[in-house]
């Protein structure tokens, strides 16, 4: 009785295996502890399993209901703690939770692996699935019976005992090769050193860029010299500014060759064990190549696509990378010197030009970009295209004092969700910004769940005597996060698999970079862009310079970016590996495309971490991909030569925002523009057409 009796007072201490009380159903987070996470995982896990094996055991008739539905409503226990565990472990983490983490990774992948592995519940999902067009399902149904048998082959459920062997031998040594490609640029990124010990070698060089150079070399006990890394933030400056070519071409020499010295960090042969191991895993699982693998998940669906796709961009853009080398040249020539321009030559005399043509001093900008502004302007867009209002919550658990809540109702005053914003670095934050769900959205037993959404990012801090001042980045940073966030708050879905976010990764950056095209669009930048102390709107003269500025350099830009796509393409759509060999194949690849060889592919294959080191592999494509669907997009807006065209706003959220991934994005898409996307409208912002 008394044991009985401290289990429940124990469990009743912990907020997870609580209703949250909270009229939202937000976490409590001012009552979440590190003691909290594990028994919640632990229990969570549990509870799963259970359910699982309901259903895989049920002696009943597969049905929608009794087994897909059932699973997508499972783990109700282990949602809750994960969502706020992995969201924290972002964004406000300590040491015990790393503990936590590396101790539950592991046990979550074999969880995954004892649900995906299931061999009676398979059954189940192939017998439905193979009956789908029997089953009266909504469209919504079998969009997530198909995602879910997706999901079963993909992890090789279909596979014999002898294969599954081999795929998870196979997993567990890429897995490793990956680590491996990872740690080998990390180390050879740390390792190089470029010591300047006269002061005359700095010529052209910014005085903040020396002194952060002195600072590294003083850090490094070199005190009175200058240090420079293949960090971006200690050699770009120098590509830009130093008017000492060697200095130039010995640090872009440094960062492009990284790993690939031929001693004990080269990742030559990491890649080749890689690309083997990925071809052999795509051959086991029924595909020719790991992109048609890789690719079969995804809105580009096939290699072809992505390839003819490639194509419509990457010719324009070498075309105008062309052009802009020949400026280039002309300048060098003016100099007098004879020089013949070379890529470490690229970004020193593209800042002269866009110096000379466009004057475009961004710390004249920041005063128009107070964070609370553009945060107010990012809302009142809302407002303007979806009628969408926002509301400060005063009373809500948060995890840290820079957290802000909204309310966000609808025009008829319904709750559409709940948002957090996190804007400051601090410890315990990783880099970057994102967005994140704490709780999905869904509908069951007649209530529509609505979600919690969280904004985090690293914007400038405010100072004693200054509020947080962004620069344009970080402007389109926010207006894209938020972006992430509607796509988020606005969804109208039934399961939670399909909610929201959870979309092919060629889709997931369209309704985000979308938003990047309203914010320098002067009719909505006179909504926010005004000065924090006068409160004055920002000229005219400046916001036409930043229209100007946007089409600079994009020659170059795209073909660094274009190549580095085709390279990866080129990697996995391999089909024979028998004579592989690293460098001449990277050679043989950008041969192909016709690189010129003042522009060096944005990631030379030992140091492509997206690809080789993550899971973007046949997937770096996915930028320009959703550039083209988000250009298209917002052109029909512009097409109405109104950007706030109420009509246009109600169908993208009612065939894009609303919908999440409970049909096919292209049919998505095509329902809401009435055509293909069209590359036109990228080619032209991006000043190539
Ligand atoms: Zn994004």
């Amino acid at each position: 009785m008394t044991a009985l009796l401290l289990v429940g007072t124990a469990q009743s201490a912990n907020p997870f295996f609580e209703t949250y009380k909270n009229k939202y159903g937000a976490p409590p987070f001012d009552k979440i502890k590190n003691e909290h996470y594990k028994p919640a995982f632990t229990e969570g896990i549990k509870q799963q399993q259970a359910e699982i094996n309901a259903i895989a055991n049920s002696k009943a008739a597969p049905t929608f209901v009794n087994t897909i539905e059932a699973m997508d409503f499972s783990g109700v226990l282990l949602k809750k703690v994960s969502s706020v565990f992995f969201n924290l472990y972002s964004s406000e983490t300590n040491e015990g939770m790393s503990k936590i983490a590396t101790e539950i990774s592991p046990v979550l992948s074999e969880h995954n692996d004892n649900i995906y592995l299931n061999e009676k519940l398979f059954a189940r999902v192939k017998t439905l699935y193979d009956n789908r067009a029997k089953l009266n399902l909504t469209p919504e149904q079998t969009r997530l019976l198909e995602k879910y048998h997706r999901n079963f082959i993909r992890s090789g459920a279909a596979l014999n005992k002898e294969q599954k062997e081999k795929l998870r031998a196979i997993n567990k040594e890429l897995g490793l090769a990956q680590l491996a490609f990872g740690q080998n640029v990390l180390d050879e990124t740390n390792a190089y050193q470029k010591v300047v010990d006269n002061v005359a070698d700095l010529a052209g060089l910014p005085e903040s860029v020396r002194q952060a150079a002195a600072a590294d070399a003083k850090e490094a006990k070199m005190d009175g010299k200058w240090l420079f890394s293949t960090h971006k933030a200690s050699f770009i400056p120098v590509l830009q500014y130093s008017d000492n070519r060697q200095l130039r071409k010995d640090l872009l020499m440094a960062y492009t060759t990284r790993a690939n010295h031929d001693n004990d960090k080269d990742n030559k042969a990491v890649i080749n064990k890689i690309v083997k191991l990925r071809l052999q895993k795509a051959q086991l699982l029924g595909f020719d190549t790991s992109a048609a693998f890789i690719l079969d998940d995804t809105m580009a669906k096939t290699p072809k696509t992505v390839y003819d796709f490639l194509a419509t961009v990457w010719t324009p853009a070498l075309n105008k990378a062309k052009t802009e080398a020949a400026e280039l040249q002309k300048l060098m020539d003016k100099e007098g010197k004879g020089e013949k321009l070379e890529a470490w030559d690229w970004w020193y005399y593209s800042e002269k030009l866009r110096k000379a043509n466009f004057n475009l001093d961004e710390e004249a900008l920041k005063p128009y970009f107070k964070l609370e502004n553009v945060r107010k302007g990012v809302f009142d867009l809302a407002t303007k295209l979806y009628g969408l209002k926002f509301k400060k919550l005063h009373d809500m658990p948060i995890y840290h004092p820079d957290v802000e809540v909204f309310e966000v109702t609808d025009a008829d005053s319904s709750l559409v969700g709940i948002l957090y914003t996190d804007y400051f670095p601090r410890p315990g934050k990783r880099a970057g910004a994102w967005m994140n769900n704490i709780s999905d959205q869904y509908k069951k037993d007649g209530i529509n769940h609505r979600p919690i959404i969280c904004n985090v990012g690293n914007f400038t801090k405010p100072t004693a005597g200054k509020p947080s001042l962004l620069n344009m980045d970080e402007v389109e940073t926010l207006f894209h996060e938020f972006g992430h966030a509607l796509h988020g708050l606005l969804t109208q879905c039934t399961y939670p698999s399909l909610s929201g976010t959870s979309v092919s990764r060629d889709f997931v950056e369209f309704p985000s970079q979308i938003m990047e095209n309203w914010c320098w669009e002067p009719e909505v930048m006179k909504t926010y862009a005004r000065h924090y102390k006068t409160g004055e709107v920002m000229p005219q003269e400046l916001m036409d310079k930043i229209q100007l500025a946007g089409t600079f350099n994009q020659g170059f830009v795209n073909a660094e970016l274009l190549s580095a796509s085709l390279l990866d393409m080129d990697y996995h759509t391999i089909k024979d590996t028998a004579n592989f060999d690293v460098a001449a194949f990277e050679n043989a690849s950008l041969a192909r495309m016709g690189m010129i060889p003042q522009i060096i592919v944005r990631y030379r294959s030992t140091f492509f971490n997206h690809i080789f080191e993550g899971d973007y592999s046949a997937g770096y494509y996915s930028y320009t991909w959703a550039a083209v669907l988000d250009a298209d997009a917002f052109a029909a807006f512009k097409e109405t030569g109104d950007v706030y065209n109420p009509k246009v706003a109600k169908a993208f959220r009612k065939n894009i925002l609303e919908r999440g991934d409970s049909d096919d994005p292209m049919k998505l898409y095509r329902k809401f523009r009435g055509a293909n996307p069209n590359p036109d409208a990228l080619l032209k912002k991006r000043g190539l057409k």
